[in-house]
């Protein structure tokens, strides 16, 4: 099996892209991956889309509090091997919104499909604590409808996030894609944008499809990064 040990060890800049599969160990499930059990209007893809949110602000409310939200959730042993990691030699891209990253001490991570418990009034632009979206997402202030500061489906990646994700895949002499199918764009597309001397592997529960000379380490991401 591929060193990561050593290959971290290696390594000048190590930066980790990163997707749903870090975040199951904390009691987070993938969304994604609940597949067939969801009907036309509760598929992920429309939920969490800015259509619903401007047609359905009451199913989208419902659909997100439902189905996203773990605020008593941990980081796990995936979090903490990568903020060690990083904050000496390295930087993380996430699309995953949780916020675990951070809480594990990370200093420098991307959140590149925005953060879930960072809500905003629509109309005043003032933030407010998630605990009030969990109840409704009306401002009790002004009346205002409240969001997650998350991108949506139809909508664009904030140009600054964008380049801060770039500029930390660009820095890397490693890159570790960890716990996602790296199927979605522009996440995936990320990868362009690596140098062309950079290793480049990929630890997952399943096998992926991945750029030609990519290494796959196929297995449980808890038990390799325990190991680091
Ligand atoms: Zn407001």
């Amino acid at each position: 099996m591929f060193d990561l040990k050593q290959a971290i060890a290696q390594a000048h800049f190590v930066t980790f892209m990163t997707g749903a599969g870090v975040s199951t160990a904390s009691g987070i499930p993938d969304y994604r991956s609940k597949g067939g059990l969801y009907s036309a209007m509760t598929r992920p893809e429309y939920a969490l889309s800015a259509d619903n949110l401007r047609d359905h602000h009451q199913a989208f409310h419902d659909w997100v509090v439902a189905n996203m939200f773990y605020p008593s959730a941990q980081p796990n042993a995936i979090h903490a091997a990568m903020a060690r990691i990083t904050n000496a030699k390295g930087a993380i891209v996430t699309q995953n919104v949780d916020g675990l990253h951070q809480a594990a001490g990370a200093k420098h991570v991307t959140e590149f499909h925005g953060n879930l418990y960072d809500i905003r009034c629509l109309t005043c632009g003032r933030r407010v604590p998630y605990q009030d979206y969990l109840e409704s997402d009306v401002h009790t202030v002004d009346g205002g409808r409240l969001r997650p500061h998350i991108v949506l489906y139809g909508e664009p990646i904030d140009p600054q996030v964008s380049a801060a994700a770039i500029r930390a895949v660009q820095a890397a002499d490693l890159i570790v894609v960890v716990g996602t199918s790296f199927q979605v764009y522009p996440f995936a597309g990320l990868i362009l944008f690596a140098q062309p001397n950079a290793l480049l592997l990929a630890v997952n529960r399943e096998p992926i499809a991945l750029p030609a000379g990519a290494h796959l380490v196929v297995g449980d991401a808890t038990a390799v990064f325990a190991t680091l």
